[in-house]
């Protein structure tokens, strides 16, 4: 019996594919930049399974690559020839304790039901991003994934009490610990956190809960510049003593793509501003929020942080205003292909950077429009070079690669990351290795200790 024929047995009828009208929408990435290919599909419906079958795999040294929801944006889940493991079929809620403020999961559990069931228990699960519909919690944490409220709750790293996983050798290690505190040596989970499926598979998470805000307001405003964001960025955190929750960054270009190609969208301002910052205050009582929102708002205009702002005022509105935010990306992909750089910056640096990289970028490549946006809060930029007219194609993306080399050093410059939220994949496995070598040299190590085969999603990070 060959090891494939092995997989399969193990698996039982349901817990495997090789229909290409199955398989392989999974082969591609979501932006259309990666096609793979893949012997096997392979869908476990627990963690024995994912056992045995990653047992089977590391005696006979077949490679594996785990996917979620296939949202990731750096090539990371795109097998080429690895057996693909989808953990679609593990989408159960194991357990939420409501005093212990904690939720198990299993790893194909969608973001979005996570919330919903923290929700129906009156508690918050705030991790909140644009592909939340898909995206999965083992997805999520391979990523160490950030989104809207890092400002306040950090990133995924931050949100996990606990984790199960099927080591590269098969052997699960049950982490799920419900803990806040648990000073035992290493803390093993945090170096699955983040390691995009290179350290083994990760089947199970317990998450923190938060209690849910009573009410949250949220306000659209027109702003004159980063610089401007920045400001009005310290200043909301003092006067709301802690309570915001978001703070993005959309440019004027951005909106336009999304008010162009999302339906139901509208500027809500009469008059076109260069930026604008979308805010969300998060408070523990109904009413509170708007008020907090509107006295902040108010001081912020008398000291010149703003030029406009409206205040929703119903959720629907609310909703609206995400919707100018959220759906960017997606825009972004219906005008063209885009070069796109996910990096942070130290807050108080990221106008400084923002100037000198436009300067720098439209000064490589005249015409090209800059589309620079999202977390501005918590330091992190999509800082995106795409063509003024729509319908880029591939020639555009290689003409853009010294401009990606600029904006790498200049991230340097400022003490960022090439990475911010999404990643290294495949996508920025050259400038890791030429940024931070001594890094990626202990990666490897660690690498080599758990999965001296080196069958798990091989080829990302550093792999060759
Ligand atoms: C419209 C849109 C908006 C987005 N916005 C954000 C954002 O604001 N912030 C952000 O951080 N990201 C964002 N992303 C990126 C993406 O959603 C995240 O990277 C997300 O974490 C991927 O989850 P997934 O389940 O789709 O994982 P996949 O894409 O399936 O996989 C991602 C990586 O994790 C590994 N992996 C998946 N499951 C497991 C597992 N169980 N065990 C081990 N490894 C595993 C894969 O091998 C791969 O390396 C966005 C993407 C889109 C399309």
């Amino acid at each position: 019996m060959t090891a494939i024929d092995r997989i399969k047995s193990v698996l039982g009828p349901k817990g495997w594919s090789e229909d290409p009208a199955e398989v392989s929408p999974l082969t591609s990435d979501w932006r259309g930049r990666y096609q793979g290919e893949t012997p096997l599909l392979v869908k476990p419906a627990s963690t024995e399974e994912v056992s045995k079958l990653v047992a089977i795999c590391h005696e006979v040294g077949i490679a594996i690559t785990p996917q979620g929801g296939n949202t990731g944006l750096v090539g990371g889940g795109t097998p080429q020839g690895e057996i693909l493991l989808t953990t679609r079929r593990m989408n159960q809620v194991r357990d939420i304790d409501i005093g212990n403020d904690s939720l198990t999961v299993e790893a194909g559990c969608v973001l979005e039901t996570i919330q919903h069931t923290a929700a129906e228990a009156s508690r918050l699960f705030p991790l909140s991003l644009g592909s939340q519909g898909t995206a999965t919690i083992g997805g999520l944490i391979s990523t160490n994934a950030g989104g809207v409220h890092v400002l306040r709750y950090g990133m995924m790293r931050d949100l996990v009490l606990g984790l199960e996983a099927v080591l590269p050798d098969g052997r699960i290690w049950n982490g799920l610990r419900g803990l806040r505190k648990d000073n035992t040596g290493y803390d093993l989970k945090q170096m699955l956190i983040g390691a995009e499926g290179t350290l083994g598979v990760i089947t199970a998470a317990t998450l923190k809960l938060f209690p849910k805000p009573g009410e949250i307001s949220v306000a659209f405003t027109a702003i004159d510049s980063p610089a401007a964001a920045v400001a009005l960025l310290g200043h909301m955190k003092t006067a709301t003593g802690g309570a915001l929750s978001a703070l993005e960054l959309v440019p004027r270009n951005a909106l336009e793509l999304v008010v162009q190609h999302i339906p139901g969208t509208r500027d809500p301002f009469a008059e076109p501003h260069p930026w604008y910052a979308l805010l969300e205050v998060g408070a523990a009582r109904p009413g509170e929020g708007r008020e907090m929102m509107e006295a902040a708002l108010g001081e912020a205009f008398e000291a010149g942080l703003i030029r406009d702002a409206v205040i929703a005022e119903s959720e629907q509105q609310a909703r609206d205003f995400w919707n100018l935010r959220e759906p960017i990306a997606e825009a972004e992909k219906a005008h063209g292909r885009a070069a796109k750089h996910d990096v942070s910056i130290p807050v108080s640096k990221m106008p400084a950077f923002m100037a000198e990289a436009t300067e720098a970028a439209e000064r490589m490549l005249p015409g090209v429009m800059i589309i620079a946006f999202g977390h501005v809060g918590d330091g992190n930029v999509h800082f995106n070079v795409a063509r003024t007219e729509p319908g880029a194609g591939l020639d555009f993306a290689k003409s853009t690669e010294p401009v990606t080399a600029m904006i790498y050093d200049k991230v340097a410059k400022y003490g960022g990351s090439i990475s911010a939220e999404h990643g290294i994949g495949i996508m920025k496995r050259t400038e890791l290795a030429e940024k931070r070598p001594l890094d990626v040299e202990l990666m490897k190590a660690i690498k080599t200790a758990l999965d001296p085969r080196g069958i798990m999603n091989p080829r990302m990070i550093f792999g060759s």
